[in-house]
């Protein structure tokens, strides 16, 4: 056993370039990813814990030790996060996070190890230095594409909402070329092939992340959301899927070597998928918070992304975030509060007096301002709500110059308050694992999926099956089904 695994290394090394890694972890990087880790984990939705938390660590660390990084099994740490965002990054200093939505594509644990290989590969390979030149490099695009593209470079205005709401949006957003994306694939693909791993995995997770992609844009061509993220931040092709094929054929374990499907999936089974009611439900156009009990309908042609804090929704003529702030009774206060909060005092903003009005018996006030940036004019406008005596909302919109809320008009008027037989209306969903049993097909089944539409495509590209597919009875499959609101 040992020595063929030493056999398979030392081809591994003739096969493939040796590409440079890092020994140890740099001190201030692993200082500054301990610190950040909080925030990091409360902006994605709190981490996940229990069996399914401590599995998905265990596996990190197996691949992690194929790394070559020194002490590895303390120098890396894993977390599942509680997002609907289709998602895995990692932070320089051994930080690697992964979510349960990303999860919920994988097929088995071999999967799992390749996507936390690939991400352990970007901190070993030391990816991030050349990754931040490429960001200020991106901050020349115009103040308009900057703001929507959500590039965060010195641009005052590409900042605004990073600084204002402390998000780490840059290191989830800012894209890794394609030649990094090819190196952690080849160290993601060797460290599963030298921890026991299929090879071929890679691969097999590459495909599933493209069938995830095209569905979502099929579906989004109909409803609207925003793209994967691991889609737009880890650049998909049908190239990557066919090299991390022939890398993996490198490999004498290749089509071979651990899967683990069963102790994978019996890991899956319940993982919630979409969104956490907890944190507000984004479905079609329309956003709903039935903890909050509130709802409100971006117009068409807009996205919409979902996360702890805040709402941002992005369209080519702008973009917008909802959230909510300290209130103490004052609006104009509360007015003042957001406008620093986005500029940190540091960007001068020409604001309008402030307007009232109502909107669906709801008292609220706005404020349009405007900007002169290096690159144009911009209008930073701010619309809050007085829900109740001690709680307010608001909608921060950023478009181009003389647009003011225009683009945002329907949206800031179908904020609305829902009924309590609304809100229990809404529930979450969880991966259910179903054993196939004698008449069932992939049209019976696909029925059980919760969704309104695409149930077969849906049913289809979660399990990588074709529409013809036979289900032989005991084949166990993955099915998204309601979970009932404790
Ligand atoms: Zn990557």
């Amino acid at each position: 056993m040992r020595k063929s695994l030493m056999l398979l290394t030392a081809v591994t090394v003739v096969a493939t370039p040796a590409l440079a890694q890092l020994n140890t972890l740099r001190q201030n990087d692993v200082a500054e990813a301990a610190k950040n880790n909080p925030s990091i984990v409360a902006e994605y939705g709190g981490a996940e814990t229990g069996a399914r938390a401590a599995y998905v660590n265990n596996i990190g660390r197996r691949v992690a030790g194929q790394s070559g990084t020194a002490n590895a099994g303390q120098a890396y740490h894993f977390t599942t996060l509680n997002s609907p965002v289709e998602n895995a990054f990692s932070v320089p200093g051994g930080y690697v996070y992964i979510t349960r939505q990303l999860m919920g594509l994988m097929g088995d644990e071999a999967e799992l190890a390749f996507v936390l290989g690939h991400e352990t590969g970007h901190i070993a390979a030391d990816h991030s230095r050349t990754r931040q030149k490429a960001s200020s490099r991106n901050s020349i695009l115009s103040v308009l594409g900057a703001i929507v593209g959500g590039v965060i470079g010195n641009n005052p205005f590409g900042s605004l909402i990073s600084q204002g709401l402390q998000r780490y949006g840059q290191l989830s957003t800012l894209s890794f070329s394609r030649q990094q994306e090819y190196e952690a694939d080849q160290l993601g693909i060797r460290y599963i092939a030298q921890a026991g791993y299929d090879p071929t995995a890679g691969a097999t997770m590459l495909d599933a992340l493209t069938r995830s992609a095209a569905l979502e844009a099929r579906v989004q061509g109909k409803a609207g959301r925003s793209t994967p993220e691991w889609a737009s931040t880890h650049p998909l092709s049908e190239n990557r899927s066919a090299q991390a094929r022939q890398l993996a054929a490198q490999f004498a374990r290749a089509g071979g070597g651990m899967r683990n499907r069963d102790a994978f999936l019996a890991q899956l089974n319940g993982v919630r998928v979409d969104d956490d009611p907890a944190q507000g439900i984004v479905e079609g156009q329309t956003f709903t918070h039935p903890d909050l009990r509130l709802q409100f309908i971006i117009p068409a042609g807009f996205q919409m992304s979902n996360s702890a804090d805040a709402v941002t929704i992005e369209g080519s003529s702008g973009k917008a975030q909802f959230s909510t702030g300290r209130y103490d009774g004052n609006m104009q206060a509360y007015v003042a509060q957001v406008l620093q909060g986005l500029t940190g005092g540091q960007t001068q903003i020409q604001m309008s007096p402030i307007q009232q009005t109502r909107v669906n018996g709801i008292p609220a006030v706005y404020s349009i301002g405007r900007a002169q940036t290096d690159n144009g004019v911009v209008d930073v406008s701010v619309f809050a709500y007085q829900w109740s005596a001690t709680q307010a909302y608001h909608f921060v919109m950023l478009t181009q110059g003389g647009q003011g809320i225009a683009p945002f008009q329907s949206m800031v008027g179908s904020l609305r308050r829902i009924t309590p037989a609304e809100a229990a209306a809404i529930r979450p969903r969880v991966i259910n694992v179903y054993s196939v049993r004698a008449g069932d097909s992939v049209q019976s089944l696909a029925k059980r999926m919760a969704y309104r539409d695409f149930q077969i495509d849906r049913f289809l590209s979660l399990n990588n099956l074709q529409a013809n597919s036979r289900l032989s009875p005991g084949t166990r499959v993955k099915l998204v089904t309601y979970e009932l609101r404790r």
